[in-house]
């Protein structure tokens, strides 16, 4: 789960982050939509502290990262993130872009984080890949191997940040695909998207944001279906 209460965010100047309070239970699937620049990547950022805050409250699984004495990366261990890029070890294969942050940051030696490995690969469909190099895969199939890494940290949430918009058109079903039996499956997510009809069939809410702010958010046959703020139907109405 995830508590936001009152974020706030600049970078010199530009407040990009105006006052943001967003709660993202055990098991829910959120989706945050909202135009570019509007602060969505920030907000994801901001819950693993890739971002600090300037103010406000992040609370992840129970424990405040924004305060100061947390141990930062015993919490970021608990939290996967994909993101736009998929950000895969080129020198690596499959395989051992799933076994390497297991064995160096949770200590799993190595048969044990092949055994994770091979088993997040079948959950993404890519068993016969275990081998390959990144340049030999298609951006869907990097894709879901870097969702199959993150899945082998075992977190305890899902952060998606447009996981599909650098794909060919073609390639974005099997990544949304894998994502929605993670949602099916339970996993808490958080997903940053342009995909509309993933947002109206997976999530569980629905959140617009627009200049730092939530301006609608609600069950995605409402805000997507049927939005009541003049800036979200702007917005859908340019995206649909
Ligand atoms: P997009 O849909 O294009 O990905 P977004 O909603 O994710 O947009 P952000 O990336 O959160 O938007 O950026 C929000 C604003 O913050 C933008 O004006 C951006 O230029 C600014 N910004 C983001 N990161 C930084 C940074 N590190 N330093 C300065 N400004 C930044
Ligand atoms: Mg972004």
């Amino acid at each position: 789960a995830i508590r936001l209460e009152g974020l706030h965010k600049s970078f010199g100047e530009l407040e990009v982050l105006s006052g943001i309070d967003l709660d993202v239970r055990r098991g829910e699937v959120v989706c945050v939509i909202g135009p570019s620049g509007s602060g969505k990547s920030t907000l994801l950022r901001c819950v693993n502290l890739l971002e600090e805050p300037t103010s406000g409250k992040v609370v992840v699984a129970g424990t405040e990262v924004t305060d100061p004495d947390v141990d930062i990366d015993r919490v970021r261990r608990r939290i996967g993130m994909v993101f736009q890029s998929f950000n895969l070890f080129p020198h690596l294969t499959a395989l051992d872009n799933l076994t390497i942050a297991q064995r160096r940051v949770l200590g799993r030696d190595q048969a044990v984080a092949e055994r994770t490995a091979r088993h997040n690969l079948e959950r993404v469909g890519l068993t016969d890949k275990e081998s390959a190099y990144p340049s030999k895969l298609s951006g869907g199939q990097q894709q879901r191997v870097a969702i199959a890494r993150a899945l082998s940290m075992e977190p305890e949430l899902m952060l998606f940040d447009e996981p599909t918009s650098a794909l060919d058109p073609e390639l974005v079903g099997d990544v949304l695909a894998v994502m929605r039996t993670l949602a099916r499956e339970g996993m808490t997510m958080l997903v940053v998207t342009h995909e509309m009809s993933f947002a109206r069939e997976v999530a569980d809410r629905v959140v617009f944001m627009d200049e730092g702010v939530i301006v609608e958010e609600g069950a995605p046959a409402q805000v997507v279906g049927d939005p009541q703020q003049p800036r979200t139907r702007e917005f859908l109405s340019r995206v649909l």
